[in-house]
Parts: C-alpha cells; structure tokens; sequence
C-alpha cells in the first residue's frame, strides 16, 4: 500500500520501521527541515521496551540512557522536601527526545522516503485513496494517510475537524529551553514548585547542559506561537517574585538557544480513524507530559497500528482493531496524566501514587 504519514518525531518512524518490516515503503511528511532536536527527556516504560526490543532498538537506546538519578523537591532555599525515585520521573528507560528522534530516523531513512520541510495542506479522499496536497511537493495520491503530527495536528483538523473539538487545555502553560549546567547538576533533578508555578532543571548530555522547565497555571492565553521574546515575558511575568534559582533560571532562558513554549493538553476522540485516515500518538491521544507515558504510547500504537494493518483484510478492520487494543491502555495513562497535572502546580507534596499500568498485552504479528 502507499501509505503517508505526517509527521517525523516518535510516533511517524515507528510506524514507518513497522511498515517497512510488513513489506510497505512508506513516505513521512515532516515539517521542520531536519530531524528535530532538542526537546525533554523522554521515558519509554513496561511494554514501550518490548517494542524497542522487537525493532532491534533497546541496547542502542541504552547506550543514549540518560542516566538520571533522582528528581529532589526544594523549598524556596534549596532545601530538600523530598526525593522522587528515578523511576517516576524517568520510567524504565530515560533518553534525551533528539536522541530517540535521531536514532529512528537512522532505522528508517533507508526504507522510507522522507519529505523534510513540507506538511499536508488538503486531504480528499474517495474510494480509490486519498489525495494529498503539500505546501511545496506535487499532489500525490495515498491508500491511507496517518496522522502521527503531535498535539497540534494538521492531519486531525483537515480530516476531523478543529482542534479546540479535541484538545482538553489542562490549565498549565510551559516553557522548555536547554541552557549550560549553571546550576552544577550531577545527573539529577530539581524541582521547585509554589501554588500556580513549577521550576524544574535537570542535567543532561553529561552534565554538560541543563534541561531547564518553567510552567504555570493559566485557563486561556492569547499570544503569538512564532513570537518567542512575547512568550518569553509570559513566563517571566508568571514566576515574578519566585524564589529557589528561578530568577538565574529565568535570565538562562532568555539566553538559551532552545526554546519551546506550549500549553499542556489531552486529546480526546470518540475514534482514531475516519475513513482511509487514521491518528497515532499525540495526534490520536496526547495524555500530556505530566503523565510520562507519551513516548510509550506513540511507540506501542505505532506497533499495534501496523501490525493490524498487516494482519487485517482490510484498513477499516485494521484501524478497529487498533483502537480496541489500546482504548482502556490510553485512558488509564490520561486519567494518571490528568491526577499529576493538579500535583504539578501545588504546594511540594509527595507526588501521586503511581495509578498507570505500563504493560499491554502485545500481539506478536507474522
Ligand atoms: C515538555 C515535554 C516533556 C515531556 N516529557 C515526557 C516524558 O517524560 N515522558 C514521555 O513519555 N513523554 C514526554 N513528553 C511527551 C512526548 O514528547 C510525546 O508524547 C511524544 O513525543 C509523542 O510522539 P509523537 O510522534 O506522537 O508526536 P511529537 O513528538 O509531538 O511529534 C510530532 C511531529 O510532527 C511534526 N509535525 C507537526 N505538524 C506537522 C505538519 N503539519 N506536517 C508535518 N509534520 C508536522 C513535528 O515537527 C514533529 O516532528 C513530553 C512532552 C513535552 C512537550
């Protein structure tokens, strides 16, 4: 089958290394003009490792292991309030996203053709496919398109409609930005947090850099997602007053060569698929980063979603099977996602107990 994906982070070469394992040559649309770097850590736990280790993955993403330590909870001095274990903040396996991202791309470049610095701007589909246009390739005609474009995809508004019908605001907005280690940090985590507001900074790239996170609380705000100095005053203007290393953390920022700012969302759809177009991860069912599932989640769906597509008579068939494998896996993970996010902006408190489950039985596919 030709099948597209948009979208080239986790969730897009996964499916894309499956697909080519079941005899597909598959094209990934991605936006940005390389493969992306920087980013968070990311987690992959329970049967996200399984995965990894049925594309051949896991020991090179163990070489790329973070190798955190604990997240320490501070007071407004630095004190410590309490010390998260390693495994709640970095799961089974702790890797920086431009690793994950750049080790992917390694396992597909040679068996999937990657259009960079391009997205989708019209889907049509009939019973013969679905016709495609980009923004800078010609019109080309797919038997299916997979949405694997994030929170914000551009496969989900043009095939199911806006994405305020879909993407529950969870009432935090962050900023992730990638600064040098000015706080000393061996392999370990801080994290600061006052009503409404959450500091965090870990080491990373052997504790050459910090990985720096600012977020706050907020229902609604109106800014410009291309204006990074507007975004940067937002977050300046939440932490105003703040104590522990958040003024050092802010001028950091504002210096940092890596910015990302964001609103911290869940996507919530009655289905996955609408005819020849289906979502995967993020795209389908982000359950936000505070519930550190993810990167599991895009890894698994991508697995599931392949192999139905192998096993399956038909597409229709396939993408239901899909969903029913990982409808209840999905929503535990939203239902933990939604539980930390109220954590996340309280006074320091010992974290939730941990509510996810991170084993799904996986079918193993011919
Ligand atoms: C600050 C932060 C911290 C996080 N921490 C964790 C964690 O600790 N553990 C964890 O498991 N997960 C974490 N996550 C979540 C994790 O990063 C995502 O769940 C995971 O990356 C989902 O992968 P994805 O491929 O579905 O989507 P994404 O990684 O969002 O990738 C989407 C891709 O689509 C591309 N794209 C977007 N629009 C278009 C378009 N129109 N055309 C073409 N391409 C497009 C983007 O450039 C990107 O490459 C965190 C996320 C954030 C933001």
């Amino acid at each position: 089958m030709r099948i597209l994906i948009s979208g080239g982070s986790v969730a897009g070469p996964a499916l894309a290394y499956w697909l080519h394992r079941h005899g597909h040559r598959p094209t990934i649309v991605e936006r940005a003009p390389v493969v992306r770097g920087g980013g968070a850590a990311i987690d992959f736990r329970g049967s996200a490792l399984q995965v990894l280790e049925w594309m051949g993955l896991l020991e090179e993403m163990r070489g790329h292991e973070t190798g955190m330590t604990a997240m320490t909870l501070v007071d407004d001095a630095g004190a410590t309030i309490a010390t998260l274990p390693a495994t709640a903040i970095s799961g089974d396996l702790e890797v920086l996203k431009s690793d994950v991202t750049a080790i992917l791309y390694e396992a597909t470049r040679d068996t999937t053709e990657y259009l960079f610095d391009d997205t989708i701007t019209a889907l049509d589909q009939d019973g013969s496919g679905v016709h495609v246009t980009f923004e800078r390739s010609r019109p080309r005609t797919f038997d299916l398109v997979i949405g694997a474009d994030g929170l914000h995809s551009t496969v989900r508004r043009l095939a199911f409609g806006p994405e305020s019908q879909y993407v529950r605001h969870l009432g935090i907005y962050g900023a992730l930005c990638t600064t040098p280690n000015i706080l000393g940090l061996d392999r370990a985590g801080l994290m600061y947090n006052t009503a409404g507001r959450n500091a965090l900074a870990f080491a990373a790239r052997d504790n050459a850099e910090l990985r720096v996170g600012l977020s706050f609380g907020a229902d609604h705000l109106d800014y410009d997602r291309r204006d990074r100095r507007q975004q940067e005053e937002l977050v300046a203007k939440h932490f105003a007053g703040a104590g522990w290393e958040v003024p050092r953390l802010l001028e950091a920022m504002r210096e940092a060569e890596e910015f990302f700012f964001d609103s911290s969302g869940q996507v919530v759809m009655d289905s996955w698929s609408t005819g020849r177009v289906a979502l995967v991860g993020d795209a389908a069912h982000c359950a936000a980063p505070t519930s550190g599932r993810g990167t599991s989640q895009a890894l698994i769906g991508a697995y599931v979603l392949a192999g139905e597509l192998a096993e399956a008579p038909d597409h229709t068939t396939a993408f239901a099977a899909y969903e029913r494998q990982l409808r209840d896996y999905v929503e535990r993970n939203q239902r933990h996602g939604r539980t930390a996010a109220r954590w996340f902006l309280q006074p320091p408190t010992e974290p939730p107990v941990e509510v996810a489950e991170d084993v799904v039985a996986l079918k193993q596919y011919a």
